[in-house]
């Protein structure tokens, strides 16, 4: 399938950046160009700014039913579209087709069940101290316009995670989606364009990032501030907001701890993990990286993860059977290099991978790291590749300790057959999302989101939709 140039959408039509600058898309597998993407400047942005407003007031007034309809509508659409959506995917992404095609269809879950959960974005009724002609009530308005910046790892989910949530409250949404994968997040656009979405209730923009967010989050038209990508730029963002008092939600890095407890069931907490460890080559905010393994079980455990990391066929998205693709940019391929290198350098055991596949594209082999110190890099920053680092312990206390040991506090992941562990683990590990005997299982129900420097807000479940309203207090004297 050819892959297509990606316009701006401004007021309902796509169209090119008004002085028509253009930035080159590369395909990971082969590092060539495979297209252009519109560079939006400043006069596309205020355009984009003044149909948000007016997409919003539209929006705002239409019932939940017709906003429903709508949203399901480009759900048909995601779904009936999902082949050709995942081609585009793979080829600007990299991931294989059959996972670029669970992000489409998962899109599509996630737009139904926000757009059922639309209806459900109740007030309350307060009864008043002083008298019962008094009727106190608190109602739930959509915040106003919203701006999403989003990144390449999930081009569709990334995107979908905000809007569909947003678009439930009432709110318009201009996004900013990553210049690296821009074709995946058009078509999502597209589905909800052809799906009867009024013009300006979404916007998607390209360009510099950060003069981009620099213009978009002080905007007076921007009510609030939603992104999903590192810590670093994360935390520059949420300061932007303070300053000009938007309201936040920040979907940052992790780096997921998995306890493998002295009675786990080792087969199943490799097969569980291992998958989810090489699962779009690794990048993956919820992505399993620090393997803290029982010391009486991580001999057998550092054999059966490598054996799965070495059996595990890499090559180009496109290609049939692939099952791990070339990591999304060069910068990734370089990250791989310095943390291995550093990890091995304090006397790490490589038991698996370890080094660059071929000259063409960004591929890397799938890497495990065995003896890790707590020192090396690996440890501490988030790999965001292909790479397990494993580390003994002797109690369970200890692999707490170490598992909260980081600022991030995403992802956690145990395995052990003793309820009393499980019940201490649910506890007090620091994590916004724990899976417990089992791989990772983000739904649109189940709120997604992290702790610590792992961000703010959830991007699922109600609280999701609750993070794009206002909470009003009014109320009426019966006179
Ligand atoms: P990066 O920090 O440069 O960029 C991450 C994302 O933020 C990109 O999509 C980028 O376009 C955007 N961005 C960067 N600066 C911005 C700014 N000033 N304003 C608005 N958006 C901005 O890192 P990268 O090299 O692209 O990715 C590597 C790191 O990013 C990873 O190590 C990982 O920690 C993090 N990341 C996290 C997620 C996630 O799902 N949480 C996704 C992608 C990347």
């Amino acid at each position: 399938m050819n892959y297509p140039d990606t316009q701006l959408f401004i007021d309902g039509t796509w169209q090119d950046a008004a002085d028509g600058r253009t930035l080159a898309v590369i395909d990971p597998s082969t590092g060539l160009e495979i297209g252009r993407v519109a560079h939006a400047g400043r006069a596309d942005l205020d355009r984009a700014l003044v149909a948000a407003r007016k997409g919003f007031e539209t929006w705002r007034d239409m019932t939940a039913a017709e906003r429903s309809k709508i949203m399901r509508q480009a759900a048909a659409l995601m779904r009936q579209r999902a082949g050709d959506i995942a081609a585009v995917l793979t080829q600007e992404q990299g991931k294989p087709l059959a996972e670029a095609k669970v992000e489409a269809m998962a899109a599509a879950d996630i737009i139904e069940w926000f757009a059922e959960e639309g209806f459900r974005t109740y007030g309350r009724i307060v009864p008043s101290r002083g008298s019962l002609s008094l009727r106190q009530m608190v109602l739930k308005d959509p915040v106003g316009p919203v701006a999403a910046f989003t990144p390449w790892n999930f081009p569709i989910n990334q995107v979908v995670r905000k809007l569909a949530p947003a678009l439930a409250a009432g709110c318009s949404m201009l996004v900013k989606a990553a210049e690296e994968t821009p074709a995946a997040p058009a078509c999502l656009v597209r589905a909800f364009a052809d799906a009867g979405l009024p013009p300006g209730v979404l916007g998607l923009v390209y360009g510099n990032p950060a003069e981009i967010s620099e213009y978009l989050i002080p905007h007076p038209v921007i009510r609030k501030i939603t992104f999903t990508g590192s810590t670093p730029v994360g935390k520059q963002l949420a300061a932007l907001a303070g300053l000009h008092m938007k309201r936040v939600t920040m979907e940052l890095g992790g780096h997921a701890p998995v306890i493998v407890a002295q009675d786990a069931d080792i087969a199943l907490a490799v097969k569980a993990i291992a998958g989810a460890k090489f699962r779009n080559a690794g990048q993956v905010c919820i992505s399993p990286t620090r393997f803290l393994v029982h010391e009486s079980i991580k001999a057998d455990f550092e054999v059966a993860l490598a054996r799965q990391a070495q059996s595990l066929k890499v090559g180009s998205g496109s290609a049939e059977g692939t099952q791990m693709g070339p990591l999304a940019n060069p910068r990734r391929v370089t990250a791989m290099a310095e943390l291995t290198r550093d990890a091995l350098a304090r006397g790490a055991r490589l038991l698996a991978g370890g080094e660059r596949i071929g000259e063409a594209g960004n591929f890397w082999q799938p890497t495990v790291l065995a003896d890790v110190p707590r020192e090396a890099r690996v440890f501490n920053e988030e790999p965001f590749g292909p790479l397990a680092a494993i580390q003994g312990f002797n109690t369970l206390d200890e692999a707490i300790a170490e598992a909260n040991r980081l600022p991030f506090g995403l992802a956690g992941y145990a395995f052990t057959r003793s309820l009393k562990d499980a019940d201490l683990l649910s506890r007090r590990l620091e994590v916004g999302m724990l899976w417990i005997n089992t791989p990772a299982m983000p739904s649109a129900e189940m709120p997604f989101g992290g702790l610590k420097d792992s961000g703010f807000g959830s991007e699922g479940g109600p609280e999701a939709v609750e993070a794009y309203l206002n909470t009003r207090a009014v109320a009426v004297m019966n006179v």
